[in-house]
């Protein structure tokens, strides 16, 4: 007997629920409706090519396994990742909380108060760290955020290409933004002394690391200098700085920098072999509009409450397409989340404590080696020590590590040791005596920078819940304001909502895979080593392609990988004039904000009446830029949901014209055990695993967007300065700071794939069988947009909502907001079509969510005819009321024309939204939220504790 197949567990729909949807489409088995659905021609004919399905119990015996292989140790290594101690209450709570792991991005800001609030709270801790006025809600990690800042100075400063470089900038963050560079005409200039760097070169922007990756500092009268000179001449100050480290040195804001970038990592997130983590950046008064990726603010809401939400949407990628100000869409929230959360916990004393107790031990560890006769490299430091060893690194760094420390040999005569807040007693002894000191109290070394001067970190958050108690209720409390997949479906087009299994999320959080350091030797890191050669080959064998790269670390920066292999492959064939990049009017934003990040110009091919691209248009722009074309970027199936019939000819008509096909693997949910893009006739594709392989949104990041290319692309992947061995020989291409991007959450989409095998085909057939019955039933009430050939949609569907806007006045934002009234998520707003709904229900909702759904869909379409029909004003109507709070109903006063009890229990029942799958009725925090109010009043960071009051 024992226990069913994991597959089971993971479909909503059982196979009696399979029958009864079959039967509502009129077709009598899974199989026939595939073969309407996907055109033959690019069906594949063998079943996957994976080993059979594991239970839960195996794979995470594997996995541990495998975790047991890497050797954490203490890691002393530094180069931008340092030991932190997780707060169990945050690990808890927040890293393994599906309440917080399975949130979406808060583009719907009512029902995402808690996050929204968690990242204003990153948001201020990161400004007044940096001294600086305005900070954003996180990038990917430190080396994008250097290169998006010198991005944002590039756009600010309009004269000058070079970018003058401090000669103690991390490898890996000059290695990304040389490969930006190279697309982007900047010259990337390296040097010690920027002072004459900046009288010798027109630079637009000079980036300083703070401390350097040598652990040195420099004077704040150097650095005031440094500043002095770049304004001078025009130029932008980036600071890449160690937010730690800040608690006690000046801000770069005080000393003159306009741009602060890092990382947050050692706030408490785990190393993870390098990722995710967060990056930050911020920016001056003035430039807040100019913040490459998302950035929260204050608003209010319908009722005048103090609400959060997204600021500036405009300025996404989604609306300024090649013109946006960068391409990243998923970021890092959980980890932003996890670091806030740990400033909360420990609050201004408590961080400049841990980091008091660091730079004390750096100082302890420098007077023992300069006792048994060594020198260091720099007298002025924070946490990292050089020690100069004639000849003898290699020896000092073996010895550590058989003591289970590792050391960084930074050459063959110096050894760097740099000191985390997990580093114990033991630890900082036995590395003395790997350099056969002893060490005691006596310390040596400083800063060289004044204490710092100014508070930080004042805001009543960080003083209100330090002890366990407090900080467990705040993150419940935080947790309760939103909706995420532990209360019900998430029905977000393009973005597929899937389960998240526990049995894959498990493992990530095993020590082996948690704390293990980036930049250990090969020999330490077998464990992960295997994994992400597993997962390669499984990613091979669901896409066809012939070789992967797990570096990108979400699905903007796996496209940016990809283009960049295009572009490095005609240059390599003498063809560096093909840089036009064809992209149809539907694509996603970052389509073509990775397309001119890339150097290319965008061209745009129109769609068809029936959604698909527009045949002639695609001709005639394939004509006309035949010679100088590029790569065209598809999305498949596209962003209209349907299997368009003919790929096949469209990449072979780019292909004749010398053009590389690009599929935006996205949609992989629909094709998996289906149909292979790299045997369809595309070259590459990213995958996003944090929508296919169900890595968990984390409420807008982490994500994991490997590119997948086919041979003649594989020796342009990316590669990396520290450890060439992560990408091919030679390779000039590096996209994330780690070798392996976010390596730390691979162990998730390694478990699910493992755990289904070939029946991730099932998966696939089921999530188009469950878009298809909701088309069905919801096309009784409102008209779904395209269909393919057949008449079925893919794995999502578009429903039509401008008829009823039209005769009605009821727009999609109103039937948003109302949904959340019914207790779901709203799909995808306006996006590929303005007007409409994209609803992608996934294979893991169950029929009778489903059905909760329809009904909900149906009764919106009852209340916009009573609308219509005049029973309610249209200003005045549970749908441009939505979404209604426990406050407002359970308020003395009510004056609306219909009832309370129609406002909370749309559906009727008064449980509200129970059924199987979804529990208990869900209030947001805040009334329909007033956009335009907070984009006048710009407000960025933690608002006075009176606004926290409103629930
Ligand atoms: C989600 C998505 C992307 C971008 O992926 P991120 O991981 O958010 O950067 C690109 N294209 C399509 C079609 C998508 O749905």
């Amino acid at each position: 007997m024992g226990a069913p197949a994991f597959v089971q567990r993971h479909l909503g729909p059982d196979a009696a629920d399979r029958a009864r949807m079959l039967q509502v489409l009129d077709v009598g088995s899974l199989e026939e409706l595939v073969d309407a659905a996907v055109p033959a021609e690019i069906r594949m004919t063998e079943p996957l090519a994976l080993p059979a399905a594991l239970s839960e119990d195996a794979v995470q015996a594997e996995l541990a396994a495998l975790a047991a292989l890497n050797v954490p140790g203490r890691a002393m290594i530094g180069l931008g990742y340092h030991g932190t101690l997780t707060p169990p209450v945050i690990r808890r709570g927040v890293l393994e909380n599906p309440a917080w792991y399975t949130a979406y991005t808060p583009y719907q800001p009512e029902i995402s108060q808690g996050r929204l609030e968690m990242l204003l709270t990153f948001q201020t801790m990161v400004a007044d760290l940096t001294g600086l006025a305005t900070a954003g809600s996180s990038l990917l990690d430190e080396a994008t955020a250097v290169a998006e800042a010198v991005g944002v100075a590039r756009r600010q400063v309009r004269k000058g290409s070079v970018v003058l470089v401090d000669g103690g900038i991390l490898p890996q963050s000059l290695a990304v933004l040389q490969t930006r560079a190279l697309a982007q005409d900047i010259t990337v200039v390296s040097t010690d002394d920027l002072v004459s760097g900046l009288q010798r070169h027109e630079a637009f922007a000079v980036v300083v690391q703070t401390p350097a990756s040598d652990g040195s500092l420099r004077s704040v009268e150097e650095l005031t200098l440094i500043a002095a000179k770049a304004h001078e001449n025009g130029a932008q100050v980036i600071a890449a700085a160690d937010l730690l480290a800040l608690t006690l040195l000046p801000a770069p804001g005080e000393w003159g920098a306009d741009i602060a970038v890092g990382s947050t990592q050692r706030f408490g997130v785990p190393l993870f072999y390098g990722g995710p983590h967060a990056g930050y950046i911020a920016v001056r008064a003035g430039m807040e509009r100019q913040l490459p990726g998302r950035l929260v603010g204050v608003s209010q809401d319908r009722l005048g409450t103090p609400a959060f939400r997204l600021a500036l949407q405009t300025r996404e990628q989604h609306i300024r397409r090649e013109k946006a100000t960068s391409n990243i869409c998923t970021a890092q929230v959980l980890l932003a989340v996890t670091a806030a959360a740990y400033a909360v916990y420990h609050g201004p004393d408590g961080l400049r404590a841990i980091a008091e107790q660091i730079a004390r031990n750096a100082r302890r560890l420098a007077a023992a080696v300069i006792a048994a006769g060594f020198e260091l490299t720099s007298d002025t430091f924070f946490d990292t020590i050089g020690v100069r060893a004639e000849g003898d690194a290699a020896a000092i760094v073996a010895r550590a590590r058989t003591r289970g420390v590792h050391l960084r040999q930074v050459s063959p005569d110096t050894v760097g040791v740099s000191v985390g807040e997990d580093a114990t007693e033991a630890d900082l002894a036995a590395v003395a005596e790997d350099f056969g000191a002893t060490l005691g109290a006596e310390e040596a070394g400083a800063t060289g920078q004044p204490e710092r001067a100014t508070a930080y970190l004042t805001h009543p958050v960080f003083h209100s819940y330090r002890s366990e108690t407090a900080m467990m209720r705040y993150l419940r409390a935080l947790a309760d304001r939103d909706f995420a997949l532990d209360r019900g479906m998430i029905p977000l087009g393009s973005c597929t909502m899937k389960l998240n299994p526990a049995a894959a999320m498990e493992p990530i959080s095993y020590p082996g895979f948690a704390n293990l350091h980036p930049f250990v030797p090969a020999a330490d890191a077998r464990g992960y080593a295997a994994l992400i050669h597993r997962l390669e080959e499984q990613l091979v064998a669901v896409t066809g392609y012939d070789r992967v790269s797990l570096q990108p670390n979400a699905g903007s920066q796996g496209e940016f990988a990809g283009l960049m292999a295009v572009r490095a492959y005609h240059r390599s064939r003498g063809e560096q004039h093909r840089t036009v990049c064809l992209i149809p009017a539907s694509a996603h934003g970052t389509n073509a904000a990775s397309a001119a990040m890339a150097g290319m110009d965008v061209v745009v091919v129109k769609t068809a009446p029936d959604g698909s691209i527009d045949p002639d248009d695609l001709a005639a722009k394939v004509a006309r830029h035949a010679d100088e074309l590029a790569v065209i970027m598809i999305t498949y199936p596209s962003t209209h949901g349907v299997y368009e019939a003919r790929v096949a000819d469209l990449c072979a008509l780019v292909h004749d014209a010398g053009g590389q096909v690009y599929v935006d693997g996205a949609n992989l949910n629909a094709l998996m055990g289906l149909a292979q893009p790299g045997r369809f006739g595309a070259d590459v594709s990213h995958l996003n695993l944090h929508k296919t392989f169900a890595i968990p949104h984390g409420g807008g990041g982490p994500g994991v967007g490997p590119v997948a290319v086919r041979d003649h692309l594989a020796p342009f992947l990316p590669g990396h300065p520290v450890v060439p061995d992560a990408g091919p020989a030679g390779s000039a291409a590096v996209i994330a700071a780690a070798p392996w991007g976010s390596a730390g959450i691979l162990p998730i989409s390694y478990a699910f794939i493992a755990l289904l095998g070939p029946d991730l085909r099932l998966a696939s057939e089921t999530a188009v069988l469950s878009a298809n019955y909701l088309a069905r039933r919801l096309s009784e009430r409102y008209p779904i947009l395209y269909t393919g050939e057949s008449g079925f949609v893919a794995h999502e569907c578009i429903v039509d909502l401008r008829p009823m806007t039209k005769a009605t006045g009821i727009t999609v934002d109103d039937v948003a907001k109302r949904l959340i009234d019914h207790g779901f998520h709203a799909p995808t707003m306006s996006f590929p079509v303005a007007g409409t709904l994209m609803v992608e229900p996934t294979e893991s909702e169950s029929l009778a969510e489903l059905d909760r759904f329809v009904t909900a869909m149906l009764a919106i379409a009852d209340e916009a005819q009573a609308v219509a029909s005049g029973q309610w004003p249209a200003d005045d109507n549970p749908l441009v009321n939505a979404p209604h709070t426990l406050a407002e109903v359970s308020g003395d006063t009510w004056e609306h024309p219909y009832p309370r009890s129609l406002a909370a229990f749309p559906a009727g029942d008064v449980r509200g939204a129970v059924s199987a799958g979804a529990v208990e009725k869900y209030f947001p925090a805040v009334a329909r939220i007033d956009q335009a109010f907070g984009d006048r009043n710009l407000v960025c960071s933690c608002p006075p504790i009176e606004a926290y009051a409103s629930s």
